[in-house]
């Protein structure tokens, strides 16, 4: 299961199936991780600085964290795709198609000049996230994607 969480400077990634389920995260800041709670992870009741020294801590990499650089990452359904905004300005986006009622993300482009900033992975996280709300398949023959999936 992939989940993106994020409030105004960072966001944070949730891969299940990497979990190992060492409960760390929930001991070292049960305020912004608590497994019994929906969502499980809330940014608004914690610290950026704790909830991010906490994730560093997280034993299997399935929580990460990135600072947010003022870029939102919105889902568009009617273009099958996520698409990354500065401001006005689209810098990147992540296109799927639907086939069989199957997702397959086949493009993941994020623009020159915004690299390191995990942009990518939160736009395939985005479409990820959608189609496990959903109960969609996915898969992808775009190389990034991919291996974001594969973990
Ligand atoms: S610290 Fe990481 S591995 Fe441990 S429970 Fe939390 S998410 Fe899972």
């Amino acid at each position: 299961m992939h989940r993106l969480y994020e409030n105004k400077d960072i966001v944070v990634f949730w891969d299940s199936d990497k979990c190992i389920h060492s409960f760390i995260c929930w001991k070292t800041c049960p305020d912004a991780f608590d497994p019994k709670r929906k969502p499980w992870v809330k940014l608004d009741v914690a610290k950026n600085a704790d909830v991010w020294q906490t994730i560093e801590k997280c034993p299997s990499g399935a929580l990460s964290v990135v600072y947010k650089h003022e870029i939102e990452v919105l889902f568009e359904k009617d273009r099958c795709r996520s698409v990354a905004l500065d401001g006005e300005s689209e810098i990147g986006e992540c296109e799927y198609a639907i086939k069989d009622d199957k997702w397959c993300i086949y493009h993941t482009r994020v623009r020159e000049g915004y690299e390191g900033k995990k942009i990518a992975k939160r736009l395939v996280f985005k479409v990820l996230e959608e189609a496990e709300r959903n109960k969609i398949a996915v898969s992808a023959s775009c190389s990034y994607a991919k291996k974001v999936i594969e973990g």
